[in-house]
């Protein structure tokens, strides 16, 4: 009797394993775009920064995200059997998805006080918002620089979103992972005790990332990555996006306004995101500034003008990733 039991257990053992592992691995790779989870994010992340900071054009963004599921196969061992699965044509007609309008997102870099003093005056002409980055140890460090925590609250209570750009604003990649945690995790800290609107928006000094540092975000508590100095224009696609990787485009003082202007038309054409990085803002004419990370304020407005005239959505950096990733679930 025993070993008849001993037999139909292991045969009602081996079917019920066989039901299991087909479940498993069709559930892993039904819900791509909607899930947030870090295992989903890390996997595209991991492949994407493998190429992320060499990503030069918007088809080559677009490519590599979708060609980083295959890469992802052979450098990530736990998750390489749904990678392998075929999903691309279901992939390729997310991308193609629209947003119900292009939208846009002003971030401003490094907490400089002319994020106060000027960037806030001119979005607000128009009615938008912005978000800001801050090396939380520059703040009120007295230096007449960076904004002071008081100014951080007040661009807050005004909608403004405040992202991590560490504490010191040290090149994380040089760091151990140790450090380089610290750095994020104490800086979203004190955003967090200041009761400023942080969401976990990252931003790594230099724009220097490399997947440790994914990872070490990812450990700090952080739900993004905004990308920085990718020269060329780049989109972000819904449906596609890469929150650990946000494209981006760079407005510097040596930036022509024709090529901001034939991104903002592209993202109110085929209504995606597009993400401005700017630094320093200033009220004087572009043959005075010696920063070349600087624009003029005459710059900002003409940009935040053409951004209104085309209609463009302006957002925050986190409800425009999540818009982006969670499309598939909004109605139409
Ligand atoms: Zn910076």
């Amino acid at each position: 009797m025993n070993s008849r039991r001993c037999i139909f257990f292991l045969i009602a053992t081996l079917f019920f394993a066989v039901i299991f592992a087909g479940c498993g691995g069709g559930q892993g790779q039904e819900t791509p775009a909607a899930q947030t989870s870090s295992e989903q994010s890390q996997t595209t992340s991991a492949s994407t920064t493998q190429s992320g900071q060499s990503q030069t054009t918007s088809s080559s963004s677009t490519a590599s995200t979708s060609a980083s599921t295959s890469t992802s196969a052979s450098t990530s061992t736990s998750t390489s059997t749904s990678s392998e699965q075929p999903s691309g044509s279901e992939a390729n007609s997310e991308q193609d998805k629209p947003l119900e309008r292009g939208m846009a997102v002003f971030t401003f870099d490094d907490g400089l006080n002319s994020v106060f003093t000027i960037a806030k005056g001119v979005l607000n002409q128009y009615g938008f918002v912005g978000t800001f980055f801050v090396p939380c140890g520059y703040i009120d460090g007295n230096d007449g620089l960076h904004i002071t925590w008081d100014q951080a609250r007040s661009l807050s209570q005004s909608g403004w979103e405040v992202g991590n750009h560490t504490v010191n604003h040290i090149d994380l990649t040089t760091l151990s992972d140790g450090d380089a945690i610290n750095e994020i995790q104490q800086c979203g800290d004190e955003l967090q005790s200041y009761g400023l609107r942080y969401f976990g928006a990252f931003d790594p000094p230099f724009g220097s990332f490399n997947y440790g540092v994914v990872m070490d975000a990812i450990k700090a508590g952080c739900t993004s990555l905004r990308q920085a100095w990718v020269e060329t224009v780049n989109y972000n696609i819904p449906g596609n996006i890469d929150p650990w990787a946000v494209n981006v485009v760079p407005v510097k003082r040596d930036t022509p306004f024709s090529s901001v202007q034939s991104a903002i038309d592209d993202a109110a054409a085929n209504k995606r995101l597009i993400v401005f990085i700017f630094h320093d803002i200033i009220d004087a004419p572009v043959g005075q500034i010696a920063d070349p990370d600087a624009i003029t304020k005459d710059k900002l407005e003409q940009i935040a003008q053409y951004v209104h005239d085309k209609g463009l959505a302006v957002v925050n950096i986190t409800a425009g990733i999540e818009k982006c990733l969670y499309y598939k679930t909004l109605p139409k």
